[in-house]
C-alpha cells in the first residue's frame, strides 16, 4: 500500500463546543471525485469514518480514530424555474448562513427565518434545521448524497428523506450511510414574510423585505443566544420534549404558565429550556459546564473540559427536570464517534 495519506488534523477549534480532539486521519475534498477517492482509501485500509461540517451540532471526542471527512465543496447557483420560482444549488461545504444572507440579498423567499443558524449546508438536513416557524424541509427540493460504502452517488427526493422536528432518516435507516453533496432549494421570487413566531412581527416594519426579516432573526438571535465564538456551546443542548396529553394536562393544572404547543397528533411539546429553568439550573454552573444564565436551554463550556464531563453534565441537568416534571429530555448534538 502507499504512504498513508490524509495525515492528523487537532479539531479542537472545529467545533462551536470547543472540546479537545485529534483527529487520526483528516480529509477536506473539494470535488467530488476528491471525497471519492477519500472513501476509497478509508475501504481499502478499513478505517472508520466521521463526517464533519461546521462542528455546530457535535460533541467531538479526544480521539477520533479512522478518517474524518469535512465536505469542502462550496460552489452554489441559481436555475430560474417556472414562473417566480428559482431553483438554488448549493454544495455540502456551503456555509448556511452566509447562503441565507446571500439569497435574501437577491430578494428571494424561503429561507429567511432560518438565518444565523451555524453549519454547512450538507449537514441542514440531517436535523431538518428549524427556527422561527419554519423548517428546511419546507423549501427542499431534493437533496445529492454519496454512498459511503460504494461511493456511488443518488439523488433523493423529501419524501424519502423522512423528515420530521429535528429528525430525518439520516438520524435513523441512512445514520453514518451516507454524505450529503447537494441540496436543491425551491424558492420564490415573490413571497410573504412568516412572522407569526415569537417577537419577530414586532421587529419589522410593514411588508419587508427577505433581508428585513433576516435581519430582524439576526438581531433576535444575537439578543437570545450566546456567540459560540465566545462562549463555547451547540445551541440547544435538547430537544423540546413531545408528551402525551394527559401528562401535559397534569403539569398545566400545576402551572398553567407552561408553555405548552399542541401537536396535530393530540400531543404536546413543551419547552425544554422552560423546563430547565423551572427546575431551578438556570445559570448553574458544575467544573467547565454550565446552564447558560439567559437561555436555560444552552449548555456552555467555560473552557477546560472534556466530552464525558459535558455528557455527565447533560446527565444530571435531565435528570433533575425528570424528576422534578416526570418529562425525559433528549439530547440533539450528535456524539462522534
Ligand atoms: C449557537 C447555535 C444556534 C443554533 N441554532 C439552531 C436552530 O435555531 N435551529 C436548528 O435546527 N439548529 C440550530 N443549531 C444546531 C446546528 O447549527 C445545526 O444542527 C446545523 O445544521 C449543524 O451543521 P454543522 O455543519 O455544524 O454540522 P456538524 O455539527 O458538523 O454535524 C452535525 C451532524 O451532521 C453530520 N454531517 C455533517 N456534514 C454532513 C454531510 N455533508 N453529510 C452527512 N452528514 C453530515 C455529522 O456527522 C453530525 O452527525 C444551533 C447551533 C448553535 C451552536
Amino acid at each position: 500500500m502507499n504512504p498513508v495519506p490524509y495525515p492528523p488534523r487537532d479539531l479542537s477549534s472545529a467545533s462551536t463546543l470547543g472540546l479537545p480532539c485529534m483527529a487520526e486521519h483528516f480529509a477536506a475534498p473539494a470535488s467530488l471525485a476528491e471525497l471519492q477517492a477519500a472513501l476509497a482509501e478509508a475501504r481499502a485500509r478499513g478505517w472508520p469514518l466521521t463526517l464533519l461540517g461546521g462542528g455546530s451540532n457535535l460533541i467531538l471526542p479526544e480521539r477520533l480514530s479512522g478518517l474524518v471527512i469535512r465536505p469542502a465543496m462550496a460552489g452554489w447557483w441559481v436555475e430560474e424555474g417556472e414562473g417566480d420560482r428559482v431553483r438554488v444549488h448549493a454544495e455540502a461545504g456551503v456555509v448556511w448562513h452566509d447562503l441565507v444572507m446571500a439569497l435574501a440579498g437577491q430578494g428571494l423567499w424561503g429561507t429567511e427565518n432560518l438565518a444565523l443558524i451555524p453549519g454547512h449546508c450538507g449537514a441542514a438536513p440531517i436535523q431538518n434545521i428549524g427556527a422561527y416557524g419554519v423548517e428546511l424541509s419546507e423549501v427542499l427540493e431534493a437533496l445529492q448524497v454519496v454512498d459511503l460504502a460504494d461511493g456511488r452517488e443518488a439523488w433523493m427526493t423529501p419524501q424519502a428523506c423522512a423528515f420530521g422536528y429535528r429528525d430525518s432518516v439520516f438520524k435513523g435507516r441512512l445514520a453514518g450511510r451516507v454524505v450529503i453533496t447537494r441540496l436543491v432549494l425551491n424558492l420564490s421570487r415573490r413571497g410573504e414574510a412568516r412572522l407569526g413566531y415569537g417577537d419577530l412581527a414586532g421587529r419589522v416594519g410593514k411588508d419587508p423585505t427577505p433581508l428585513e426579516v433576516v435581519e430582524a432573526v439576526c438581531a433576535i438571535r444575537r439578543d437570545k443566544l450566546p456567540d459560540p465564538a465566545r462562549l463555547a456551546n451547540a445551541g440547544s443542548f435538547f430537544k423540546n420534549p413531545v408528551v402525551e396529553a394527559a401528562l401535559a394536562e397534569r403539569l398545566l393544572a400545576l402551572d398553567p404558565e407552561m408553555p405548552h404547543f399542541p401537536q396535530p397528533d393530540g400531543r404536546v411539546k413543551l419547552a425544554a429550556g422552560w423546563l430547565i429553568d423551572q427546575s431551578g439550573l438556570k445559570g448553574l454552573c458544575e467544573g467547565h459546564f454550565g446552564v447558560h444564565d439567559r437561555q436555560a436551554l444552552v449548555l456552555v463550556h467555560f473552557g477546560g473540559g472534556s466530552a464525558a464531563e459535558l455528557l455527565a453534565f447533560a446527565e444530571r441537568v435531565a435528570r433533575r427536570v425528570l424528576e422534578r416534571f416526570g418529562v425525559a429530555l433528549e439530547r440533539e448534538p450528535r456524539l462522534a464517534g
